[in-house]
């Protein structure tokens, strides 16, 4: 029975208005994330927290809602990093088993294990790979390495591309990264970092990361000169920004 107990229906104003939940949002770091905000009488200071049930927020009763959100920008990079880590804690693990599905430039690829351990390569809509003496732990290795090699491939292939385009000298260096936050980054010594993860992604969602890094070479800054930069690059780039925003997640999966 679920009934509750006498006395916790008849408590005294006091305590029956000292907790009010209720939900909000906020844009940080260019997503929109929701949370949960719980006021009580009792709280002196507004905490933080997140974890599998997402961001919530304990605040004193009288907090204003400026004060809320000042503090979650404050730290949106930290807040934005928990919830992928959670998301990607939610996210199914791979077996590395025969008809798994892979994403490569925006196309799903299924897994094929084959007795030649050397094989790595695309067979139609199938990665063919030869079965590891490690099993699983192998043949993830074999795809990762296969992945981030088509991945260096391609994105020194954009990058030259835009890079002629902006007439830049001498050619940027390209690394791979595997940060979960962030698709790509430009250091003023003129090396760009991209997340070997965006391999996943359709070519145009690719290319807008590539463009926008390139674009740094010439402005290290997101002022209206350097969105003009990669406009002359690409010009839907907002539409593909907030593809990639939207849709992002989608390919933090292996
Ligand atoms: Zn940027």
């Amino acid at each position: 029975m679920n009934r509750a107990k006498p006395g916790q229906l008849d408590l005294p104003l006091r305590f029956r208005q000292e907790q009010a939940i209720g939900r909000a949002h906020l844009a940080l770091e260019g997503r929109l994330v929701s949370y949960t905000i719980k006021r009580s009488l009792r709280r002196r200071a507004i905490s933080i927290l997140v974890d599998e049930e997402g961001l919530r927020v304990g605040a004193p009763w009288d907090a204003t809602q400026t004060a809320i959100e000042r503090l979650l920008r404050k730290h949106a990079e930290w807040v934005v990093r928990k919830l992928e880590e959670w998301q990607v804690r939610r996210t199914p693990a791979r077996h590395w088993i025969d008809g798994e599905p892979l994403m490569l430039l925006g196309e799903s690829f299924a897994l094929k294990l084959v007795p030649d351990a050397s094989v790595v390569r695309l067979h139609g809509a199938e990665l063919l790979v030869g079965i590891a003496e490690c099993g699983a732990v192998g043949v993830s290795r074999h795809v990762h390495e296969w992945v981030h090699a088509q991945a260096l491939a391609c994105f020194k292939e954009r990058v030259e591309h835009y890079r002629r385009l902006l007439r830049v000298h001498p050619a940027p260096e390209v690394h791979l990264s595997s940060a979960r936050t962030r698709w790509g980054s430009c250091h003023s010594s003129g090396r760009i970092h991209l997340n070997w993860r965006l391999i996943q992604m359709p070519v145009h969602l690719i290319d807008y990361v590539v463009a926008h890094e390139v674009a740094h070479l010439l402005e290290m800054n997101h002022s209206q000169r350097f969105w003009r930069t990669v406009g002359s690059l690409v010009p839907d780039y907002a539409a593909r920004r907030k593809a990639l925003r939207r849709d992002g997640h989608q390919y933090l999966l292996i």
